[in-house]
């Protein structure tokens, strides 16, 4: 975990992963099934260890944007089918259905160019994605059911999916959402009693599920909670707190302490010069691997031997603590940023507050700058 020529690190929890995808089952019984949101680097997390760490839980599917991640998932075995998010051109439906992915198709071009790629007498398989009213990405909620008639006219084309996104920050949202997924409910239900019903319908995300909003499609496809990272801009909306975060642990060690007198010229924010004698040690840990500044005002703090020391300065590639009163401190020393020592334990929510951000900014900084390690 510790390299000693570099050492920094940090530790993903998978047991946390699996709680996690617990939680969020028992919160949606067992009528809906779940899909797995692993874009961007599963949140920061690691695609492929989360994927694996995921593949042998019967989720229905696992989520991505991104086609080398979703390559990736394919090269490494995993059973479970890969979908992609929209994002690709028409031209490009080829190229992910030769890969063995399902895309999102979002328009005509979009859907006869996957019907076009579709292997000599068998299906090219597609999720089609219906906006709402979020207004982002997708084919009109009113438009829905022309647009699924004409796919069904295409030989080679099979719909195995039909999804919408209605994702929120606050109270306000809350209500919006609960509206749109009723809107789009409507849709399910006058599909259903036409027969119609794609394999897999799904419209909650995490905020829907979190917020306690319920609906009639068959699944869910979660990315925050499955990480214990909240969706909401504050906990006003709903406790979240039964998912724990997956990101256990940040860590450094102590490379130097130094011993300096007042008046040296040491940094120490953005002003120079010490106001008194203070030893100040240094971890090689830093912007560069994914720190963010400290938001003014606020007082970082890490451990070294179970005890809270503050943090002076995050440089790009350093962390500089003010090791006053911690006599017994000793170059290889252990500095956690997250995670615990003893009794004494730094909460992910504490760190993310310190850089002004949310979890999920933080994780995402992190992502893949420092050397991981899974447990
Ligand atoms: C990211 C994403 C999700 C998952 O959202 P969370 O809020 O992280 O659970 C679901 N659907 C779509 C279309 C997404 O892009």
């Amino acid at each position: 975990m510790s390299c000693p020529a570099h050492p920094a690190w940090a530790v993903y929890d998978l047991d946390r992963l699996r709680a996690n995808l617990g939680e969020v089952r028992r919160r949606i019984g067992p009528r809906q099934a779940c899909i797995a949101a692993l874009k961007a680097n599963a949140y920061g997390h690691g695609v492929l260890p989360v994927a694996r760490a995921l593949d042998g839980e019967g989720l229905a599917a696992f989520m991505t944007g991104s086609f080398d991640e979703a390559r990736r998932m394919k090269e490494a075995g995993l059973r479970t089918p890969v979908v992609m998010f929209a994002g690709a051109l028409p031209a490009g439906m080829a190229e992910l259905i030769a890969a063995g992915l399902t895309p999102t198709v979002v328009d005509r071009a979009g859907a006869e160019a996957a019907a076009d790629a579709a292997p000599p007498g068998g299906a090219a398989h597609v999720y089609v994605k219906v906006d709402a009213g979020l207004g982002r990405l997708g084919v009109a909620l009113e438009e829905a059911e022309k647009f699924l008639d004409a796919l069904a006219r295409m030989p080679g084309l099979r719909v195995a999916g039909l999804y919408t996104h209605l994702p929120f920050a606050d109270g306000s949202g809350r209500d919006w959402a609960e509206r749109r997924l009723k809107a789009f409910d409507a849709l399910l239900e006058r599909l259903a009693q036409a027969g119609r019903t794609p394999p897999i319908t799904q419209a909650r995300a995490s905020c829907c599920l979190a917020a306690g909003l319920s609906d009639r499609a068959n699944a869910v496809c979660i990315g925050h909670l499955l990480f214990g990272l909240s969706p909401f801009a504050d906990g006003s909306v709903a406790d979240t707190s039964a998912y724990r975060p997956v990101l256990a642990e940040v860590g450094s060690r102590l490379v130097h302490i130094g011993d300096h007198r007042q008046g040296s010229d040491f940094a120490i924010g953005n002003s120079y010069g010490i106001r008194h004698g203070r030893r100040a040690g240094v971890a090689p840990i830093g912007v560069s691997h994914g720190l963010l500044r400290p938001v003014s005002g606020s007082r970082p703090q890490a451990l070294i031997r179970g005890r809270r020391v503050p943090i002076i300065a995050v440089t790009l590639e350093h962390l500089v603590l003010d090791l006053d009163g911690v006599d017994d401190a000793a170059v290889g020393d252990a500095v956690l940023l997250l995670g615990s020592q003893g009794d004494a334990a730094i909460e992910f929510d504490e760190l993310a507050a310190w850089f002004g951000t949310s979890g999920l900014d933080t994780a995402m900084a992190l992502s893949g700058r420092l050397p991981s390690s899974y447990r």
